[in-house]
Formats: C-alpha cells, sequence, structure tokens
C-alpha cells in the first residue's frame, strides 16, 4: 500500500531502545532518511532501566564477595558496609557516560530525533503532538515493561526492577518473586549485598529456559551461598504495612520481609497506539512479524521485545540492523533466535546458546551430551569457582547447544556462538588453540574430550 501523504522519511521509527536506535543508526549509515521517536529516554529499558544499570550493581556485588572473601586467597579483607547512595552513584555514572555517548551518535548521523509520545494514526504514519511523520516503511520498535500478577499492586514495598534500581537503602530481607533471568540477578545482588534473600518460583526449578543441569547447578550454588529458593511454589497474595511486607503462597506458607521484587517477566509496549487500528496482527499483546521482521502490513516492521521470542538487547539491536539492511535492499539472512547468545549475570554466571539437551532430543532424538567440570580448569581453580562446560552434539553431527555455568563464564559464550552458527564439529573446534590457563580452555577441553581426546578430563 503507498503512503497516503508524501513521505517526510524513508524510515520512521517509533521507539528509541535497543533496536529502534540499532535500526536507526544503520539505516541512516546506509544513506536513508530516519525520523527516531522516543517518549523518554534514547537508549531505552537496556541502558536505563535493564542491561547496564543491573550489571553496574552486579559488579559492585562481586567487588563486596571479592573483599569479604578476601582471606580465602590470603589477603585479609573484610566489608564495613554497603553504601547505597555510592552504588547507586557508580551505577548512574555509567549509564550516564554511555547515554551521552548515544546521543553523540545519533546527532552524527544526522537521524530526525523527535522526543514525544508517538502513535500509529495510519500505517505509514506517526504522529506526535501536531506532527505527523510519514515514513516509506515504518519500523515498531516500544519494547516491554515488567508485569505483575493480578491482585498483586506495584507500590511501596512491593516493587519491579524499575524501582529497585533507584532503591537508596538496602534492604534486610528481600522476597524476590520469579526465578527467571531477572530475578535471579537481583536475588545474586541483595545477596552479596548482606540481605536475607528468598526466591519463589511456580516452575520446578530456577532460570527454567535453561538446560536442566544448569538450573540444578544454579540451584546448588545459591544453597551455598544462603538464598533460599522455593519452586514449586505458586504465589496466592501479598500485604503490606509500614514496616514489612508479607507473601503467602498458595500452599499457605507465608513469607515475610523488608521488599518484594517482582520479577515475573515482562510484557509488550504495544496496546493504545494504534497498531490494532492499522491493520497490525498481534497475539497476546505482541506483534506479530515474519522472519524478516515484517508485520502483516505492507512496510510496517516490528523489532525488539515488542516481537515474541528472546527478550534480549543484542537481539534488538540484531533485527534493528536487519531491517535497516533489508529496506536498503542489501537482503541480509534473517535472524536465528537459536543463535543469540544468552547469558544470566548473577555469581555464578550462566551462558547458554543453542538446544538445550531436553531440546535436542526432542527435535533429533538421540544426542551425545559432554560435561566438562571446571574442576580440572586451571583458571577456573585459582577463581575458585565451581561449574562446568556442556556440549549438545546431534549424533555424528554438529554441536546443537553449549550450556556453562560459573564465574564469568559469560565471557566464554563469543566463541560458544561462533561454534553453535558455523555448525562446527567436534573435530573442527578441537584442532583450534586455547590459550593457558583461561577458562575459555574450559571450552576447548570440552571439544577435546567429546573428538574423543581427552586432556584434562576423563572420557
Ligand atoms: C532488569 C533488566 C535487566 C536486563 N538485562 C539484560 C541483559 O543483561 N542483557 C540483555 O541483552 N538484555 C537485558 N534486558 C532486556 C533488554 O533491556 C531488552 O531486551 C531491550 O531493552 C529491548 O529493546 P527494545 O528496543 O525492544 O525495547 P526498549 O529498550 O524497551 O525500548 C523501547 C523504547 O520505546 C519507547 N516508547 C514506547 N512507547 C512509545 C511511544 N508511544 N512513543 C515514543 N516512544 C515510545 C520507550 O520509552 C523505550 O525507550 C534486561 C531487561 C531488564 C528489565
Amino acid at each position: 500500500m503507498p503512503a497516503t501523504a508524501d513521505p517526510t522519511h524513508d524510515l520512521v521509527i517509533l521507539g528509541g531502545g535497543s533496536g529502534g536506535y540499532a535500526c536507526a543508526l544503520r539505516a541512516a549509515e546506509l544513506g536513508l532518511t530516519v525520523a527516531l521517536v522516543e517518549k523518554a529516554k534514547l537508549g531505552g529499558t537496556c541502558l536505563h532501566q535493564g542491561c547496564i544499570p543491573t550489571k553496574a550493581l552486579l559488579h559492585a556485588a562481586e567487588v563486596a564477595d571479592n573483599a569479604r572473601e578476601g582471606a580465602t586467597f590470603g589477603v585479609r579483607s573484610s566489608v564495613d558496609s554497603i553504601d547505597m547512595a555510592g552504588v547507586l552513584s557508580y551505577k548512574d555514572g555509567v549509564v550516564g557516560r554511555l547515554y551521552k555517548g548515544l546521543q553523540g551518535l545519533i546527532a552524527s548521523r544526522a537521524i530526525d530525533y523527535v522526543e514525544g509520545e508517538g502513535r500509529l494514526s495510519a500505517p505509514h504514519t506517526v504522529t506526535v503532538g501536531d506532527r505527523a511523520l510519514v515514513g516509506r516503511h515504518v519500523v515498531l520498535a516500544t519494547g516491554s515493561a515488567a508485569k505483575s500478577l493480578p491482585g498483586l499492586e506495584i507500590g511501596g514495598r512491593i516493587v519491579t526492577s524499575e524501582q529497585a534500581l533507584q532503591l537508596d537503602t538496602l534492604p534486610g530481607s528481600v522476597i524476590v518473586l520469579g526465578g527467571g533471568v531477572i530475578g535471579v540477578e537481583f536475588a545474586s545482588v541483595y545477596r552479596s549485598f548482606g540481605a536475607q534473600v528468598t526466591i519463589v518460583e511456580a516452575l520446578p526449578r530456577l532460570v527454567a529456559a535453561e538446560d536442566e543441569a544448569v538450573s540444578k547447578a544454579l540451584e546448588r550454588a545459591f544453597r551455598k551461598r544462603k538464598i533460599t529458593a522455593l519452586t514449586g511454589a505458586r504465589f496466592a497474595s501479598a500485604s503490606q504495612d509500614d514496616s514489612s511486607v508479607t507473601v503467602t503462597l498458595e500452599s499457605g506458607k507465608t513469607l515475610t520481609a523488608d521488599l518484594l521484587l517482582v520479577a515475573v517477566g515482562r510484557g509488550p509496549v504495544a496496546s493504545g497506539l494504534g497498531y490494532e487500528e492499522a491493520g497490525v496482527a498481534m497475539d497476546r499483546g505482541f506483534v506479530l512479524t515474519d522472519e524478516r521482521c515484517r508485520t502483516n502490513v505492507d512496510d510496517v516492521y516490528a523489532v525488539g521485545d515488542i516481537v515474541p521470542g528472546l527478550q534480549l538487547a543484542h537481539r534488538g539491536f540484531a533485527q534493528g540492523i536487519f531491517v535497516a539492511e533489508d529496506i536498503a535492499g542489501l537482503s541480509p539472512r534473517p535472524i536465528d533466535d537459536l543463535g543469540i547468545p544468552r547469558v544470566t549475570y548473577c555469581d555464578p554466571e550462566i551462558a547458554s546458546i543453542g538446544l538445550t539437551e531436553a531440546q535436542a532430543r526432542e527435535t533429533f532424538g538421540e544426542v551425545t551430551a559432554y560435561e566438562y567440570n571446571l574442576g580440572g580448569n586451571g583458571k577456573s581453580q585459582i577463581l575458585q569457582t565451581q561449574g562446568f562446560v556442556k556440549l549438545v552434539r546431534q549424533v555424528d553431527g554438529p554441536v546443537v547447544g553449549i550450556h556453562m555455568i560459573g564465574a564469568r563464564m559469560g565471557e566464554q559464550v563469543g566463541e560458544a556462538q561462533l561454534i553453535y552458527n558455523w555448525e562446527a564439529f567436534p573435530d573442527d573446534v578441537a584442532s583450534l588453540i586455547h590459550a593457558h590457563p583461561t577458562q575459555n580452555e574450559a571450552l576447548g577441553e570440552a571439544f577435546l574430550a567429546l573428538a574423543g581426546k581427552p586432556l584434562h578430563a576423563h572420557a
């Protein structure tokens, strides 16, 4: 369908988070004229309320753990106290510098940055106040927001990750509702800062999207850290007063703490924005697309968290870049969600790509799985961390899943994603040399073992 009015831009993007701004930057690089509409802060959830601030908190938590555990390494040290104002100021400094850099990037590419709340008022038109931006193409990138449960109102001592990132006092005890990625990351931070932490998860295991062996290892590690995880536990209700919050489970059990962090997932920000009226097909609030990020409406694309699938910043970046290149006629290759690396930055860290062992068995029938224990890895011993690298391969075929847990294992996901996306065979990787002593060697050792020539491992 042609635009009803003369286009003002080649591309109008609604939402300036990871998906939207990546699309804007790449499109401008390719010579397209771009309008980018943002109602809050350029950078979206990832920069202001997600990836960056949470990882800053996790780093402060690691510093606290290192100080507390200094004696293990013969370094006498202790934690006096956690100065939350200082932690917040460090976190805000990191965010602020990146925000400034991003604003500079957008300005330098001559992108028409439009501040304000936008609405898809026609298939090719985004209206912001009294300004109508008409695109030859429109990209919907309005992201996601924290969900709650029916009857569970956010306020006071009941917070989501958004409010938790601004709290300037440290709770003595926290109930974390939800044992997914966001829940276990915050549980890890609060525990490192000295709080008593209880996770309530309705599913049978923590980080249920990960391989079962990883969930078990995380639960074991959290037990050692004295984080209580109640799995298979269903929330019934919560109440609060001036001094505490009480959660009642369906089993009748009650839990009391200073703070309740609700981390039960994120839902799309896609209603009331004119999408349905413009004829965009949606499902449970998400915008549906094909593998080329196209909605069912001609020239209207969608990227990032509003599209069903992994809610990750780098998926948003990749989809945004893909759409810009597609519109510019570069015919990029569609993105395979399974080929997107996943990291959970709690302590111990979790990193994975591809299929879990159970998913691989469902897809291929018989598979081979191998677990290399970090006990045999020199650098992991130096760091005093435990965990493993688990490989899943098709019988006589390529590796279809890599799952890792242990301190700093997120840093290994770069090689893991190359292996997965290149559909490497164990022999291909086993012939590559991994530096000693690094944790990266654990990945190399796992492949040596899977190729039938284990070095620091039993076959
Ligand atoms: C606590 C937390 C930790 C996370 N940690 C990680 C991590 O470590 N790694 C990772 O990869 N991902 C992480 N994520 C997920 C990541 O933040 C998201 O996947 C990513 O931000 C999605 O990008 P997006 O562009 O789809 O949406 P968003 O980043 O949500 O951006 C959407 C933008 O659209 C704007 N907008 C919405 N409606 C309108 C409108 N009507 N008009 C104008 N503008 C509008 C919003 O203001 C927002 O800026 C985390 C998320 C959270 C909450």
